[in-house]
């Protein structure tokens, strides 16, 4: 099985005003502080809610966090073309859902999504227009550190993290398919940078 080469219309190139802002890093880089932040200062953000195959954790809630489904119902959103992207991530399936996407950007909305490495590939591809940016923690140590202490986890999966991390950043300087990258030593500061390139985005459209 291979991610759908589908490809959906470029937003900006047909006349939508939204912005697709895509924000990757590996686990540790602090994305979802970042997300949320951002999600809290700008009045017309969305949040993209990922189908996931992975069990939800700690006080994940369905339909907020993730879409948590079977692998059976993640093949079949595949199938019917209902995900803009895909990628398998240590075991588990995510994907973005179209339909919200679509929606969002119609409506002129700046959406947020917070996917994997594969994913921005697959993104960067389909929707050039996109904003993709690509957090970095300040050093490997500060990554190792920030991983290994999360308690929602095993040692195991724990380890398993911080090396698909390193992965993750030996992908993105292969493939380049970000246009950012922003070391994330102080999240308002990346907030603030992260704001900026969308103020200087939608100013291009
Ligand atoms: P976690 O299990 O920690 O919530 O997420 C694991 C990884 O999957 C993270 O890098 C996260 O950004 C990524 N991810 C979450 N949703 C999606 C999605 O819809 N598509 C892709 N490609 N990756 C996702």
């Amino acid at each position: 099985m291979s991610p759908d080469p589908r490809t959906p219309t470029s937003p900006r190139t047909s006349g939508q005003q939204g912005v697709l802002l895509v924000v990757s890093g590996p686990s540790g880089a602090g994305k979802s502080t970042v997300c949320h932040e951002l999600l809290r200062r700008l009045p017309d953000a969305t949040w993209s809610v990922s189908a996931t195959t992975r069990p939800p954790r700690g006080t994940e809630v369905d339909g907020c966090d993730y879409y948590f489904v079977s692998r059976e119902r993640f093949d079949r959103m595949i199938q019917a073309g209902e995900l803009c992207e895909w990628a398998e991530y240590l075991g588990n399936l995510y994907g973005t859902p179209r339909a919200p996407v679509a929606k969002a950007l119609a409506a002129g909305q700046v959406m947020v999504m917070e996917i994997d490495v594969q994913g921005g590939r697959q993104i960067a591809e389909k929707m050039p227009d996109s904003v993709r940016v690509f957090l970095l923690p300040p050093n490997d140590e500060e990554l190792a550190r920030r991983l290994m202490g999360r308690q929602t986890e095993t040692p195991e999966q724990q380890a398993g993290r911080l090396a698909k991390a390193r992965q993750e950043i030996a992908w993105v300087r292969e493939w380049g398919c970000y246009q950012y990258f922003i070391v994330n030593e102080s999240v308002e500061r990346t907030v603030q940078d992260v704001m900026r390139i969308l103020e200087a985005e939608r100013n291009k459209t």
